[in-house]
């Protein structure tokens, strides 16, 4: 599986210009914000980072020194509040769940949106900039490359063209961030359902989940004539039904109903979508790129489409072969299971076949598996990392009155014993209606230096969806949501342990294909038994977990990797193929889909559905999807090369410490990889940079 991260980096524009707020130790708002108190203190927030904002921009306008400029440039982006008050506003519309902070910190986003405007139009600001970037010579070597970053933000906002392009430039802006909120908005609001009847064609345990319908239109039904007397299900066909549905439904003709519909739906994206991908290629024409995979890929270490799409081409002959047995045995399964020797496999048996294969090869039941993971002993797990790779404790420490938005947040400090707190995460992990429906990393503060002695710690909020089994009253986590969470606090140490100077290059602020490095770096933990063992417990017994258990959930972690490699290609590709060059004549976006779906992938496209129309990593990550593979490939090479030896030493930790977390993005990507884990971690082709895959492919055996 591949955990995908919605990475909350304001869709407000390019520009970084997300400042922070500094409040003192004893504050009682939200976050620790004095200001957020209540929900009308939004209000102020905002009012006050612009305040504080305006200030440094007069003082920048004075053209003082070259190293005062990129401080006083990162201290409007960071101490003033524009990224405080963005970020908090974002986590607080995404978790909060008081009405009226989620409406006050709507209105914050917005309000800051418009101010955010003003300053990445700001000629005075652009000129700074420029001139501090000339004067490299008196500047480090991280206010260098920061005066260099802050001149590009603004070129890729168009603040060097012309009056009347730019406000094109602002205008496709703001239409793109319409049409995204648009898309998500109709997954949200149009999952699509369907209607089963009896009550019986569906497993037990999925009950829950769906709501009783009685009589009505029985659709699918072959016993349709006396179904209204039944009592029947309505499926809800979002993700995570959908998922559910799909592994554990015997019934094949649910199964294809409810891919059918969950496949479908919301059928107002296609027209969104087509206004995306023409809002975002005129945006990409006016930046001077050929498309917005140009644009997109340019500032990563690809550097081009054309490197990642050969890369993913690559990729894609690579694991055909595998695939394609894959997919035979999986055929074969099916007719053996189903007693037919001529029966087709469709995509609608994937899951449920592909699970039952897992299990039944490798004896894995993962109710078993969850009873060792309960959720207090995930977060010990958490500790005993830290503790053996750092030299630190994660420790629960106590939320001043106001500071929580929920009784399930708790909030924990990273210390080191000889350098102090190194910074703050609160931990808010199971699921709620109404709350953001992922599991996602929200910045709240960036690190950053204030002076030669002291250090702004970052604070971040680590956001999950952990829900109660309905036969218990504990939370225990299956493998692949312990694997989230290790994925999770991946992306959390990342903005933990940078130290930069500047918070334009804390954490996880780094290239967009290097920043999924760590979190599947950590991925690994959550299956070695070496760290397993010392936290995975039976919820009742107390029992560690047996090896034998565990050998088993890695017998069957990649029974199917090569169908799964296929799969992350095949959507990279839809993602540089929706945002690479546009033809003159409008495609069919579905045609070009399913067309890549039959040259990439082992499986049938079935006729009638838009799976992409769902793929809500179009927005996020437009054209840059591909990330996920490159940071399978890092994240593989600098296991085998850094940690798989002795992953839970100080030597080991050291070194991820020093070479890569602590510079966050203030250094070169490609130096920072090289230098943790050998220059074969990388190689050149053509105008960017491809990872090698060799470590990957040799460990899912492809
Ligand atoms: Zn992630």
């Amino acid at each position: 599986m591949w955990k995908l991260t919605s990475r909350f980096r304001p869709h407000i524009n390019s520009n970084s210009w997300l400042i922070r707020h500094f409040s003192s130790g004893d504050a009682t708002g939200l976050y620790g914000f004095d200001h957020l108190k209540t929900a009308k203190g939004f209000q102020r927030f905002v009012a006050d980072a612009i305040e504080r904002s305006g200030e440094l921009v007069s003082y920048i306008s004075g053209m003082p020194s070259s190293p005062d400029i990129i401080k006083a440039m990162d201290e409007i982006s960071d101490t003033v509040g524009v990224c405080c008050v963005v970020d908090s506003a974002e986590l607080c519309r995404q978790t909060h769940p008081d009405r009226e902070f989620v409406e006050a910190a709507h209105k914050a986003a917005i309000d800051m949106n418009d101010y955010l405007h003003q300053l990445n139009t700001n000629q005075t600001l652009y000129a700074a900039v420029r001139k501090a970037e000339q004067d490299s010579n008196l500047l480090t070597e991280e206010a260098s490359r920061t005066a260099h970053h802050l001149r590009m933000d603004f070129e890729r906002g168009g603040i060097h063209l012309s009056p009347e392009k730019l406000d094109k430039v602002n205008n496709l802006t703001t239409n793109i961030f319409q049409l995204c909120s648009e898309f998500s908005g109709n997954i949200a609001d149009d999952p699509g359902h369907v209607d089963i009847f009896p009550v019986s064609r569906v497993p037990r345990h999925l009950h829950h989940l769906l709501t009783p319908v009685y009589g009505g239109s029985p659709r699918g039904y072959k016993g349709s004539a006396h179904a209204s007397k039944h009592r029947g299900f309505r499926i809800p066909t979002d993700q995570r039904t959908l998922s559910s549905i799909l592994q554990w439904t015997s019934d094949e003709e649910v199964r294809k109903m409810v891919y059918v519909e969950g496949n479908s739906v919301p059928h107002a994206n296609h027209g969104v979508l087509e206004k995306l991908i023409a809002s975002r290629h005129e945006l990409a024409l006016m930046m001077g790129c050929n498309s917005y995979a140009d644009f997109m890929v340019e500032p990563n270490l690809a550097k081009s489409p054309k490197v990642v799409t050969s890369f993913l081409q690559e990729l894609s002959r690579t694991v055909k072969p595998k695939a394609d047995q894959e997919f035979i045995a999986i055929r074969d399964f099916k007719r053996e299971k189903c007693g037919d020797k001529s029966a087709e496999l469709e995509p609608w048996d994937e899951t449920y076949y592909t699970s039952m294969m897992k299990s039944s090869v490798n004896d894995v039941d993962t109710s078993v598996v969850a009873s060792y993971f309960p959720l207090p002993q995930c977060i010990e797990g958490l500790k005993v990392l830290v503790e053996s790779l750092f030299g630190a404790t994660f420790h629960t420490v106590p939320l001043a009155p106001g500071e929580s938005w929920h009784p399930d947040v708790i909030k924990m400090s990273l210390h080191h014993p000889d350098e102090g707190d190194l910074g703050y995460l609160y931990l808010d992990l199971y699921s709620r209606k109404g709350k953001y429906p992922g599991c996602a990393s929200f910045a709240i503060k960036g690190g950053r230096k204030i002076s030669d002695t002291e250090y702004q710690l970052p604070v971040l909020a680590l956001v999950c969806n952990f829900s109660r089994a309905s036969d218990s009253s504990v939370v225990k986590l299956n493998h692949s949501e312990v694997e989230v969470l290790f994925h999770e606090f991946g992306h959390a140490l990342h903005s933990l342990l940078s130290r930069t100077d500047y918070q334009h290059f804390s954490g996880t602020r780094v290239a967009l294909d290097l920043a999924e490095m760590p979190s599947n770096l950590f991925e690994y933990y959550a299956w070695d038994y070496r760290l397993l063992k010392r936290f995975a417990r039976h919820h009742s017994t107390g029992e560690t977990i047996p090896e034998k258990l565990v050998k088993s959930l890695q017998g069957a972690r990649n029974m199917f990797a090569a169908t799964e490699m296929q799969r992350q290609v095949f959507y990279a590709l839809i993602d540089q193929m929706l945002f690479g060059e546009q033809p003159e004549t409008p495609r069919d976006v579905s045609k070009l889909v399913a067309e890549l779906k039959r040259e990439h992938t082992s499986w049938n496209h079935v006729e009638g559905t838009h799976w992409h129309i769902r793929f809500s990593h179009l927005l996020n990550y437009g054209a840059g999807y591909y990330s996920y593979i490159y940071a399978k490939c890092f994240a593989s090479t600098i296991w085998q090369s850094v940690c798989e030896e002795d992953p839970l030493s100080l030597s080991t930790g050291t070194l991820l410490r020093e070479k890569f977390f602590k510079h966050g993005g203030a250094k070169d990507p490609a130096e920072l990889l090289k230098d943790l884990a050998g220059k074969e971690i990388i190689s050149v082709h053509g105008e960017g940079i491809v990872p090698a895959t060799t470590c990957l492919l040799n460990e899912l055996k492809l």
